[in-house]
């Protein structure tokens, strides 16, 4: 009992040489390799003996006999066929249970597979016609010195994933003798110890990572999975919040509100609300102090976001400032632009649009309030603003409007620009509390959670594809009373060209379906200036319908438009659909949205029934979150099956909380991270699961 982690794998007792040789094979030689070699699922194998097969929608694990092996041909092209075995419980088949295991293709499964072998097999096991089965399981074969051992059954059983060259039996042969033998007295934690009271107590980094290779309970392996994840949060937080004490020590402008803001506020159509109010107040306290502000504002879509910003803005020109404000999007620049020109120019203020596109197409265009002007007061445009030097020159605040899509780097880049500007991030979806807490943890928090009042209600319904002709008669009564609507057409992952033509057809069979109306087309393969003036059209009204692609996801507002059909909704996530659906309900009157689906998709319809119970977009954001991971949340597909489920520790507050109270601990101790023990933390658990965001 007395290995170390830098021990070579020949060293620990009683592991069999061959697999010493096998792992060394593939350049596998520590001790620690195996210890950091973490199971990404568990079985229990306790007490599979004799259990019978049960038909069910959940993977299952048996110990199974193989009585009878055989392979099918269908055709003439090569392994083209099918491999069946058929297996009954260990100790005989007591009712004449007999399962067949299946593998499509693979004919040369008959050199592996033989009768009379042990298997263990994990899979799903399915009913046809009375008889049962299981397509392509994971299966591992057993010999009876394998039992004896008791290494891959009777116990709760770590599966570990592979790389080339290495067999689950050699790492989980490995695993076992390392962890006999290993000392924990080499396995110092990371964490500071407060975390080893209240939930933890009793725990270190050396048990943690015995439990999850040799666990005697689930409870227990549930509690080191949690240790873990704990580590490895607080691994993130650690960067997180020493990003945030950088940017703080780094020196800014002090930037003192006056009198333009209250002057502004007066001259709105309508009064702001108390969120509004008080978020703007929590801006403008950062913005008057001398150390840079990092801060995020959300809140739903239509909650009123770009006001506030507007308003904060006046503060950075009033100090003798530039302002800026950037959107992701062309279409989103030039709304803000108009708004900007409508609200601000009445104060004196020059307004100047600045938009990649235009460069791209060879001379840079630059509409200016005052062509020439050298005094540009509030630059808005897309990302492409930063880069134009001649427009920027003296910038005291930078907001960037829905935040997802630009990033952290972006975000970095800014900062290092020299110069420290303010900073404000605006999300256009509501960001659930763990996730300020990590993916935005180095920024301050305000949040709009109230809607400007006389808002018409939102109502949605999920509807099967084939009730679209019906939904067209609903759509032409609102458009008689004067209404606009949305119709938007499908998601096509990465793909944008097909994602037009999608979106042509669908006018084709519009402009048709509604002869006496105007139906307009947006997609992003038109220029700038169709784009432009497609969006103008809708918004003066001279369309009444416009048909899309997702372009119009973020940000566009035309209070007029109050109905809006998504077509194969079943392919968007929640928080994208809510996002859409923002666009509608911004005006007096009510508005309706259809998520038409596919025919008899149930799991579509379960999933997307929330959007039909509420409009609230924390509500949904939170739901994302636990049902498809951060990447959804924040706007990007993402395909982790990961079996830790990331979400779900992170739907956790308090591990997360715990986590960040550690670092700022961590962080007070030892500013600069010193300490070679923090390079110890590794991103482990959460590899393929973890937003790119966090690992930066
Ligand atoms: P988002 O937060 O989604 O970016 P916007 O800033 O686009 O929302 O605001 C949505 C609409 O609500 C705009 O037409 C805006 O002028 C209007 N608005 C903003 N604040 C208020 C308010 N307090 N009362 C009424 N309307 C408001
Ligand atoms: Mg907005």
């Amino acid at each position: 009992m007395s290995l170390a982690l830098d021990a070579s794998l020949s060293d620990v007792p009683g592991l069999p040489a061959r697999i010493v040789k096998a792992l060394a094979k593939e350049q596998v030689t520590q001790v620690a390799e195996i210890v950091w070699w973490l199971p990404f699922r568990h079985e229990d194998r306790r007490q599979m003996d004799g259990a019978s097969f049960q038909p069910s929608e959940i993977p299952a694990c048996y110990q199974v006999q193989v009585c009878k092996t055989g392979n099918k041909f269908f055709g003439r092209r090569r392994g083209a066929g099918l491999f069946e075995a058929q297996v009954e419980p260990i100790g005989g088949a007591i009712m004449g249970e007999l399962l067949t295991l299946r593998w499509w293709n693979m004919s040369f499964m008959s050199r592996t597979i033989a009768e009379g072998q042990r298997l263990i097999v994990y899979g799903r096991v399915k009913e046809n016609k009375g008889r049962l089965f299981m397509d392509h399981p994971e299966y591992e074969i057993l010999n009876d010195e394998d039992e004896a051992a008791h290494i891959h059954s009777g116990r709760i059983t770590p599966v570990y994933r592979l790389r080339a060259g290495i067999t689950q039996k050699s790492v989980r042969t490995a695993a076992w003798y390392v962890l006999q033998a290993l000392s924990e007295d080499f396995i110092p934690d990371v964490l500071p110890t407060p975390s080893t009271q209240g939930e933890f107590a009793g725990w270190s980094r050396a048990r943690a990572l015995r439990t999850v290779h040799m666990a005697s309970s689930q409870e227990d392996l549930e509690k080191a999975r949690r240790y873990l994840a704990l580590e490895e949060f607080y691994g993130y937080q650690l960067r997180v919040v020493r990003r945030r004490r950088a940017v703080l020590d780094a020196g800014g402008h002090a930037h003192q509100a006056g009198s333009l803001a209250q002057e502004f506020e007066a001259s709105l159509p309508f009064q702001m609300t108390g969120a509004q109010k008080r978020s703007l107040e929590e801006i403008q306290r950062d913005m008057a102090s001398n150390a840079p502000m990092n801060r995020l504002l959300h809140g739903d879509v239509g909650s009123g976001k770009t006001v506030v910003a507007f308003a904060a803005m006046l503060g950075a020109v009033e100090s003798g400032r530039q302002a800026a404000l950037m959107a992701p999007t062309q279409i989103l620049a030039e709304q803000h632009f108009n708004n900007a020109r409508k609200w601000l120019e009445p104060l004196g203020l020059n307004v100047a649009l600045r938009t990649g596109n235009r460069l791209e197409e060879g001379g840079v265009e630059l509409w200016s309030t005052k062509k020439g002007s050298d005094r540009n007061h509030i630059l808005i445009g897309t990302h492409a603003l930063l880069h134009d030097e001649n427009l920027v020159k003296n910038l005291g605040l930078v907001v960037i409007d829905e935040q997802h899509k630009f990033g952290v780097a972006q975000r970095a880049r800014l900062i290092q620009k020299g110069n420290t500007p303010d900073v404000l991030v605006m999300t256009a979806t509501p960001i659930p509390r763990t996730l300020t807490l990590t993916i935005y943890g180095d920024l301050d928090v305000s949040t709009l959670d109230e809607r400007p009042k006389e808002r018409g209600k939102i109502i949605t319904k999920v509807r099967p594809a084939s009730k679209q002709a019906e939904a067209a008669k609903f759509l032409l009564e609102q458009l008689e009373q004067g209404r606009q609507g949305y119709l938007v057409f499908p998601l096509i992952e990465e793909s944008e060209k097909l994602e037009a033509t999608a979106a042509k057809k669908g006018h084709e069979e519009w402009s048709k379906l509604l002869p006496h109306f105007q139906v307009g087309l947006l997609h992003g393969k038109l220029s700038a200036e169709e784009k432009d003036l497609v969006m103008r059209d809708f918004r003066s009204g001279k369309t009444d319908v416009l048909v899309s692609t997702t372009v119009i996801e973020v940000g566009v507002d035309v209070p007029n438009a109050t109905v809006m059909f998504i077509h194969n909704a079943e392919r968007f996530g929640l928080a994208q659909l809510h996002q859409l659906r923002g666009r509608i309900g911004r005006g007096e009157h009510t508005s309706y949205c259809v998520l038409f689906i596919k025919d008899k998709d149930e799991e579509a319809k379960s999933r997307l029934a929330i959007m039909e119970e509420t409009t609230d977009g924390f509500r949904i954001s939170e739901e994302d979150l636990k049902r498809r991971g951060p990447g959804d949340v924040l706007g990007r597909a993402q395909s982790g099956q990961a079996p830790l489920k990331f979400a779900e520790l992170l739907a956790n507050t308090r591990l997360v909380r715990l986590a960040r109270q550690l670092a700022e601990k961590t962080l007070d101790e030892d500013p600069r991270l010193e300490s070679p023990r923090l390079a110890e933390i590794r991103p482990f658990v959460f590899q393929e699961d973890a937003p790119q965001a966090m690992m930066q």
